[in-house]
């Protein structure tokens, strides 16, 4: 990274340039010395993923610009105010974006997330995915529920293999397949209520988007990394990010407005300076190679005007269509401290908890016990998903804390009450203006080729690429998916920019 004195001096350089150089025509030719070999947008997972590779391909300039000011996009580990025994397995941090390495090994091998994990000597703990789940009186669910579910999703699973064989049509949501299957056999109120219980929380909690959101087809085309279990890295998602930025040129504070690759062998990147010293202040900076890892939300908020500024010339229309096409899904988490975990170690023993609402299936009811994890914190997060998570991000942080305490006091006995967390933290995804999201997924309408259409490289010699979790066919939404993604694009892109 720059230290503060060279990104001055660069930047003191841009601004005394004369307009004619900082906004070169198609055909001049900057000073080699001012032209990159590579110019990454976002110092997110796969940014930092692709700049890693394009290094150690050879690739000598490269440049990240981002527009936060602090690196890891999607990824931040925030310190929590609690003081902890000294033999504590893990710091006192929390994940507020991506936590989890999901599915760390299996027939693929080792998930690359995992080998970052141990290169940058933070490591990781291996969870479970054990739950427990309550029903809306607060009171343990009964066998007979447990195993009413898992015959229905079994069932279920059965008849969307058969729906999936069925040559489906793309304009069905998993909710149109939910009511398929519900009108195809007389299923009992425990049935219907066990099922929408099961998709709400293995699926529109997973996707974090609505049923009626999802399609029918497409939603769960992606892959899991392999068999294995689910890790925790021990210092959080941010210890990755710290590692990969490590010996990398980031501009933070730095955000691109427009994409120029109408000259075919340079591509001009140009923004402003959001804050810190030359705020306000616009750039213009030349690179043989743009990879582009804006996330999906933000992409369709920038295409969404009539006539879009980002990429000149202006995106084919089937190209922004499909961009457009695509979901941007949404994940908050409800991060809940206690200086310890006593008021609740003796009745929620498991990672998971569920506790089921009778009104609105998925808000407020899914619950992840930091405690009963290889990390051990006294920490509970409560997970919203999809629309209900949006309405959420309108209320205020005590009145989302409380709700989320609410399903909680029905664990206790009459009388008893919660002790107040002594730190919350509310994340607000949906509003964050740099992604406008959590992650991306296969929305309603979309067809088997959206993704692709979506991010294809741009550019007669396709100078510029995509990256991001949004462009990975195999595995979208994932810090892994990230990553790869980035690599993949820094190894096209690598022999056109040497
Ligand atoms: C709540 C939540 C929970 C998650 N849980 C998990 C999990 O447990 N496991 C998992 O594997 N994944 C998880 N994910 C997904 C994972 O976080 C993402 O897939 C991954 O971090 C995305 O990385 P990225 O590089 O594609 O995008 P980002 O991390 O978003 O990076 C893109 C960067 O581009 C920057 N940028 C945007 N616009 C501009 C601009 N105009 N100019 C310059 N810079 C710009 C952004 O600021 C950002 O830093 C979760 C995500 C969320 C939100």
């Amino acid at each position: 990274m720059l230290t503060f004195v060279q990104k001055l001096a660069a930047m003191v350089m841009l601004l005394a340039l004369p307009s004619s150089m900082s906004a070169p025509s198609q055909t001049q030719s900057p000073p080699p010395s001012n032209v990159y070999d590579l110019i990454i947008i976002g110092s997110g997972m796969s940014g930092l993923g692709a700049a890693k590779r394009a290094k150690e391909l050879g690739v000598a300039k490269i440049l990240i610009l981002e527009a936060r000011d602090r690196f890891g996009g999607r990824t931040i580990t925030q310190p929590l105010n609690i003081t902890l025994p000294p033999n504590a397995p893990a710091p006192a941090a929390i994940d507020l974006g991506a936590a989890w390495i999901h599915r760390i090994s299996g027939a693929r091998g080792f998930n690359p997330m995992a080998k970052v994990a141990n290169e940058s000597g933070s490591g990781y703990v291996t969870t479970s995915e054990a739950g427990l789940s309550f029903d809306p009186k607060g009171v343990e669910d009964t066998d007979l529920w447990d195993s009413t579910l898992q015959d229905m999703l079994d069932r279920w699973e059965v008849y969307y293999e058969k729906y999936l064989d069925g040559n489906p049509k793309d304009s069905d949501s998993l909710l149109t397949v939910y009511n398929q299957f519900i009108q195809s056999a007389s299923w009992s109120t425990l049935q219907k209520a066990a099922l929408l219980q099961g998709l709400t929380t293995e699926i529109a909690m997973d996707y974090a988007a609505d049923l009626s959101q999802l399609s029918g087809p497409w939603s769960q085309s992606d892959q899991n990394w392999g068999n294995g279990p689910d890790a925790l890295p021990l210092r959080g998602y941010s210890a990755l990010i710290s590692y990969l930025a490590a010996n990398k040129t980031i501009w933070t504070n730095y955000v691109v407005d427009v994409i120029d690759y109408s000259n075919p062998a340079l591509v001009n990147v140009s923004g402003r300076i959001l804050k810190g010293p030359g705020t306000g202040a616009k750039f213009t900076l030349q690179a043989k190679g743009v990879i582009n890892t804006m996330p999906l939300g933000y992409l369709q908020a920038q295409l969404a005007p009539a006539t879009p500024i980002l990429f000149k010339p202006a995106l084919a229309t089937n190209q922004s269509a499909a961009i457009k096409a695509m979901g941007m899904a949404l994940l908050n988490k409800v991060v809940m401290v206690w200086p310890n975990s006593s008021w609740w170690s003796g009745i929620v023993t498991k990672p998971w908890l569920t506790m089921r609402n009778s009104t609105s299936l998925g808000s407020f009811s899914e619950y992840y016990n930091l405690a009963a994890t290889g990390v051990k914190l006294p920490v509970l997060i409560c997970f919203n998903a999809g629309s209900f998570a949006k309405g959420v991000e309108s209320m205020s942080d005590a009145v989302t804390v409380s709700s989320a305490l609410g399903p909680l006091r029905r664990l206790l006995p009459a009388g008893k009450t919660i002790p107040p967390p002594v730190q919350t933290i509310v994340t607000r995804w949906a509003s964050d203006p740099w992604t406008y999201g959590s992650y991306s997924y296969n929305k309603v309408g979309v067809s088997s080729n959206t993704r692709q259409k979506a991010f294809a490289p741009l550019g007669t010699q396709k100078r510029v690429g995509f990256a991001g979790e949004h462009t990975h066919l195999l595995f979208p939404a994932t810090a892994h998916g990230a990553y790869l993604s980035g690599i993949a694009e820094a190894e096209r892109l690598a022999p056109l920019v040497m």
